[in-house]
């Protein structure tokens, strides 16, 4: 699902990612050349290799990547590697993958555990059969040690976001003795060394097989040291062979997907709902290792040492806070404290919480949304890891300006005296930029009052947290740019992307109140007229500025060819969009177009997602979406009520509770709530409180083909917001 992608247009730009739930490596078959971040193309005719990937995105690219191939004939350069193969004769799953390579007549088979792999490739009869191993460009390292049946290497090519020294270093074993033994460099066979160091070094080596042999190749690999990496096969892999090794891949996947039981719906829909549930278990990925005597430690790529504890990597807070971490938060908690270890961890050392890792600090996106994944989490209940370390880094983080734009607050001077970063200041996205602190101090002041911290800083948060409010256009009821001395941005076009945004116009950004979608009511004027500016995102016609990129990013591509007015799924600012009408008193137009929007942009299919996934982000929304909430406001103790998707829904808690969500007449003809039922009694309110469902919960829906017009309509049924309190 998604992986029929490219620059212009992203249907998902996801991969077929091999691997366990949250491991340090995962595995692909790779179509593109080496170093384009759209390493797998669902419309792709070749495969240049199995490679080991750490990528969260095709615009972040990889990290320490390297790949396996079997070829017939000495071949080893990327074209001529390369081999046709069958979506016909591939099998892609989560724990494990087979492709037919049709060029050198092998059937190759992978299947994964945290840190290794086991591979498995059945030969043709030949006596000139071999595997290549390709170590990348921008400096790396391989040595065959063929009495061993061994080859050990590095690759150190990153995108970013590493300390000097960086490296992945790899162990490969084969159960049989190689027939010739040879190490290239760039395009040319190196023919009086075993072991050399070159930009782009790599190995290939020959065999004798018999029809239908089978060689298996062990591969491990750690970002600390040769050693590591062998400690790290030894512990995962041993002498386990493949069919052990696929099984318990498998049951790992079937672990945590089985902590949602989902029943009814179509087939299509159950196969969505896990598809998107497998990608909300990937990332950040673990980026910590387990030593001979089983201790936690990692490489650092903050300081580039080797330190004690957790860490982990490769995720954007700019996308995930909205509904990935606070599902993490719901269902699987125990891995989020590993993830809150790893930010104070990054924090010590690093002197920043990162806002986009990859696997170290990567100066993308802006905001400063750690908050938000550090105060969700520690109010949701997680415990168990030192949280006033992680205060300190939020204040830290919200007080200054980072080393790159992207960590710290950027215009956090202007901020803190103006209450919002100016248009005219030379600082770019400024308006969005405002948006989210404002936000971002909402969580940071949900925080300081669970942890009782002082009054005055309670105060300075929270009064900050209305910051949004200086943004606010009468004129167009939209949030627009403001000039340094108070003048709003002139010209100001609602329907231009970036320039003041964050990939995204005033209509998309102007709900980015999270902390209270009241107040934003109020603004706008009122109930009639908030519901009016909503409809209008879906009714108006799908035009757009593109003059600040100066070309039609994919983002805008995708909203402009949903044929859903202005909403734009395919990035993240807008949705949570909705989900507001719940805020006015017509929860049933929220209904409609949450059914809408999974029914329509959701599919189980290489185009199934409307634009990028996002690590999780995208994912999440629909997993919520389709359990019938999500939480608009992260830090909050609320989910918003939308449609349950399915006929029933049992979610199993880590505390051994159950939520269960029954709905038992529910269909494609009947997406509006007639009522709802919690523990038995008769719920109104327009949301559920998490520690209510966190008790265990049973939620009876009556669906229907009309809307309740009565349910939900009251001002004590709206959910959470600021002005309220
Ligand atoms: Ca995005």
């Amino acid at each position: 699902m998604g992986t029929n992608s490219k620059y212009s247009l992203s249907n998902g730009n996801t991969y077929p990612l091999i691997g366990v739930p949250w491991g340090m490596h995962y595995w692909t078959p790779q179509t593109g050349k080496n170093g384009d971040g759209w390493q797998y193309s669902y419309t792709a005719d070749k495969i240049v290799g199995l490679k080991q990937t750490h990528q969260p995105s095709p615009w972040m690219n990889d990290y320490g990547q390297f790949s396996i191939m079997p070829v017939n004939g000495l071949k080893f350069t990327e074209e001529k590697r390369a081999s046709w193969f069958s979506h016909k004769a591939e099998v892609a799953s989560p724990y494990y993958y087979n492709v037919y390579l049709a060029d050198a007549g092998v059937t190759a088979e992978l299947t994964p555990t945290e840190r290794a792999a086991l591979m498995r490739f059945t030969y043709p009869k030949s006596d000139s059969t071999f595997i290549v191993v390709d170590a990348y460009n921008k400096g790396s390292y391989i040595k065959i040690i063929p009495e061993q049946q061994k080859i050990i290497g590095y690759s150190s090519k990153n995108s970013g976001g590493v300390a000097p020294g960086f490296k992945n270093y790899f162990v490969i074993y084969f159960d049989k003795a190689f027939t010739v033994s040879k190490t290239w460099r760039a395009n040319v066979l190196v023919s009086d060394s075993l072991e050399i160091s070159a930009d782009h070094a790599g190995a290939i080596v020959g065999f004798k097989t018999n029809n239908k042999e089978q060689i298996n190749v062990r591969v491990a690999s750690s970002f600390i040291s040769f050693e590591q990496a062998e400690i790290n096969l030894q512990k995962e892999l041993a002498t386990k062979n493949f069919e052990t090794i696929k099984t318990a891949s498998k049951n790992a996947w079937n672990k945590e997907l089985s902590k949602i039981k989902v029943e009814g719906g179509s087939l299509d829909q159950r196969r969505t709902f896990y598809s998107c549930l497998y990608r909300t278990l990937q990332f950040p990925q673990k980026h910590y290792e387990i030593t001979a005597d089983n201790n936690v430690v990692h490489y650092s790529p903050y300081n580039g040492k080797v330190l004690p504890g957790y860490l982990y990597a490769g995720t954007g807070f700019w996308d995930t806070f909205r509904a990935l971490y606070p599902f993490l938060n719901l269902l699987y908690p125990s891995i989020n404290i590993e993830m809150q270890q790893g930010l104070i961890n990054a924090y010590k050392e690093g002197g920043w919480l990162p806002e986009w890792s990859s696997p170290g600090y990567r100066n993308v996106m802006i905001g400063n949304n750690s908050a938000s994944v550090v105060a969700d989490a520690y109010i949701k209940g997680l415990r168990g890891y030192d949280i006033d370390v992680l205060y300190e880094a939020l204040k830290h983080g919200a007080g200054n300006e980072g080393p790159l734009d992207a960590v710290g607050r950027r215009g956090v001077e202007y901020y803190n005296s103006l209450g919002y970063v100016p248009y005219d200041v030379k600082i770019n996205e400024n308006a969005a930029r405002t948006l989210e602190y404002a936000y971002d101090d909402f969580c940071i002041a949900q925080l300081a009052k669970k942890l009782g911290k002082p009054q005055t800083e309670i105060d300075l948060y929270s009064t900050r947290s209305f910051n949004y409010r200086k943004l606010f256009d009468n004129e167009s009821k939209l949030m627009r740019g403001k000039n340094k001395d108070g003048s709003f941005q002139s010209p100001f076009n609602p329907f231009k992307w970036g320039d003041a945004f964050t990939e995204g116009n005033s209509w998309h950004y102007s709900w980015s109140v999270f902390q209270d979608i009241e107040g934003l009511k109020n603004l706008m004027g009122g109930n009639a007229a908030f519901v009016n500016m909503l409809d209008s995102v879906f009714k108006m016609e799908p035009i757009f500025d593109d003059s600040y990129y100066g070309s039609t990013i994919h983002e805008i591509r995708e909203m402009q060819i949903m044929n859903m007015g202005q909403y734009a799924h395919g990035n993240q600012p807008i949705q949570h969009m909705p989900y507001l009408y719940n805020y006015a008193g017509q929860p049933w137009k929220s209904q409609y177009w949450i059914r809408e929007v999974m029914n329509k942009l959701y599919q189980p299919t290489p185009d199934g997602y409307c634009g990028d996934e996002d690590n999780g982000q995208t994912s999440a929304w629909y997993v919520f979406s389709a359990l019938g909430f999500y939480p608009v406001t992260p830090a909050s103790n609320q989910y918003v009520l939308g449609t349950p998707l399915f006929n029933k829904a049992t979610l199993y808690l880590d505390n051994g509770k159950q939520i269960v969500i029954n709905a038992p007449n529910n269909s494609n003809d009947k997406r509006y709530v007639h009522s709802l039922f919690f523990n038995g009694k008769n719920h109104n309110q327009n949301w559920l409180n998490h520690f209510d469902l966190m008790k265990g919960a049973v939620l009876n829906y009556q669906m229907s083909a009309t809307p309740n017009i009565k349910r939900g309509t009251t001002k004590t049924a709206y959910p959470f917001s600021l002005s309220n309190q």
